[in-house]
C-alpha cells in the first residue's frame, strides 16, 4: 500500500466508527416536551397534521410510550422497561391536547403525560376543562402539575414555591382523585432549594427544560427532555432532534 491509499483506508475506518457510534443507540429514555397541537404558525405549535407523522414514526420504529410512573417503577425494579420507551409530555394543559393530540396518540397506541397549570384550567379560553382532563386520564393520559400559575421557581420567595407546588398538586388531585407526583419547572428554572420543597411536597420527579436522555433516578428532579417546537424541516427536524438528545447521552453532557 503506498502512503495515500494507507491514509485512504485509514479515513474510511475512522468514518465506519464514527458512523457506528453515531447511529448504535445511546442508553436512556427520551422525553419528548410538547406544548400545543394545532395549526398555528408558532413556535410552541406542532400542527396535527406533524404531530401524525411522528406519532407514525416512533410506532413504525419500535417505540412504546410509557408514564413518568412507569420510568420511576422501572427504575426501582418493580417492572421492566420496554425495549424502546418514549415518554410523551405537554406542558401548560392546552385543550389542543386532548381535542387534537389525544386521538392522534391512541391511533398509534401511544399515550402521554399532560403537565397542567392548575389556575388556568377553566380559567381561560385554550386550556383543558376538568371533565376533559378526567376523560383523558380514564384513556391512560398521566395528569403532572406546571405549578398553579405558570411561574418560574427560581425567581420567587421560597414561601410562594411552596405555595406553587403544594396547590397545584392539591387542586388536580381534588378535581381527578389521582396523585400528582411529576412536575414540569415553567421556563426550565429550578435550583436545589426548589428540588427539596418537591421532595416534601410528595413529587417523586420533575422535568427541567435540558436536552438529553434518562437514566434511573440520580436526576429525579431534573429529568432531561428533548423539545419538540414548531418544525421548519417536516420529520428530518424530528429525526435529528432525537439523534441530537442521543449524542448528548453518549457524550454524557
Ligand atoms: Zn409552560
Amino acid at each position: 500500500m503506498n502512503r495515500r491509499t494507507k491514509t485512504a483506508a485509514a479515513l474510511a475506518v475512522v468514518l465506519i466508527l464514527s458512523l457506528g457510534w453515531l447511529l448504535y443507540p445511546a442508553p436512556g429514555v427520551p422525553i419528548l416536551a410538547y406544548h400545543k397541537v394545532c395549526e398555528e404558525d408558532n413556535l410552541y405549535a406542532v400542527s396535527p397534521g406533524e404531530f401524525e407523522e411522528q406519532m407514525r414514526y416512533l410506532a413504525e420504529h419500535g417505540y412504546t410510550a410509557i408514564s413518568l410512573r412507569d420510568y420511576f417503577a422501572a427504575a426501582s425494579g418493580e417492572r421492566q422497561l420496554p425495549d424502546k420507551p418514549v415518554i410523551i409530555t405537554f406542558d401548560d394543559g392546552y385543550d389542543n391536547n386532548y381535542l387534537q393530540a389525544l386521538p392522534i396518540m391512541e391511533k398509534y397506541g401511544m399515550h402521554g403525560t399532560v403537565f397542567v397549570v392548575s389556575g388556568y384550567v377553566e380559567a381561560y379560553p385554550g386550556y383543558l376543562s376538568w371533565p376533559q382532563i378526567a376523560d383523558m386520564l380514564q384513556r391512560g393520559t398521566e395528569i403532572g402539575s406546571h405549578t398553579a400559575s405558570h411561574v418560574q421557581l427560581d425567581q420567587i420567595s421560597l414561601e410562594e414555591r411552596r405555595q406553587e407546588i403544594v396547590e397545584s398538586k392539591s387542586l388536580l388531585e381534588q378535581h381527578t382523585g389521582v396523585p400528582v407526583e411529576f412536575l414540569a419547572y415553567p421556563y426550565g428554572g429550578y435550583d436545589q432549594a426548589t428540588e427539596d420543597i418537591l421532595r416534601e411536597a410528595g413529587y417523586i420527579g420533575a422535568c427541567s427544560g435540558e436536552p438529553g436522555l434518562n437514566q434511573g433516578t440520580d436526576h429525579a428532579y431534573a429529568l432531561k427532555r428533548i423539545n419538540i417546537p414548531h418544525p421548519k424541516w417536516g420529520l428530518w427536524e424530528f429525526r435529528l432532534r432525537l439523534l441530537r438528545a442521543d449524542i448528548y447521552s453518549k457524550l454524557n453532557i
